[in-house]
């Protein structure tokens, strides 16, 4: 794992977070977009070498909608950045994590994307994520 590329986190009004973002990290967000496979709108915001990744549910089948109702809105997932996630899914499993992917696959920002089950890494969601090339 290189860095910590981004932290997700569940809104249920990504127009009214976004302003609270913008105030608190005191920049506007540079990238919306929508992930229609994952039923999720995002909104990212750049904070040094990390960003901030803003998630509202476009859907009510949205993984996002379901995390809301269970838990509220708050801190969905932590994403690091890895230079072959083929090669960092395949490790993990070595090591006995449970992925939620068997392939990476397209995520939101130009990134391939992968999972690590909450169960496996004490109640976090962990994103793995490689630029795309
Ligand atoms: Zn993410």
């Amino acid at each position: 794992m290189n860095k910590i590329e981004h932290i997700g986190i569940a809104v249920s009004n990504l127009k009214e977070a976004m302003e609270t973002y913008e105030q608190l990290l005191g920049t506007a967000c540079y990238k919306l977009e929508e992930v229609e496979s994952e039923g999720v709108k995002t909104a990212f915001f750049k904070v040094g070498e990390s960003k901030i990744e803003l998630l509202e549910a476009s859907n009510e089948n949205s993984p996002i909608a379901k995390f809301i109702a269970k838990k509220g809105e708050g801190i969905h997932h932590i994403a690091f950045d890895v230079t072959d996630i083929r090669e960092s899914m395949k490790e993990l499993a070595e090591k006995g994590f449970q992925l939620l992917n068997e392939q990476p696959k397209d995520g939101a920002d130009n990134k391939l994307v992968a999972f690590v089950h909450p169960k496996s890494s004490n109640g976090v969601l962990v994103e793995l994520c490689q630029e795309k090339p």
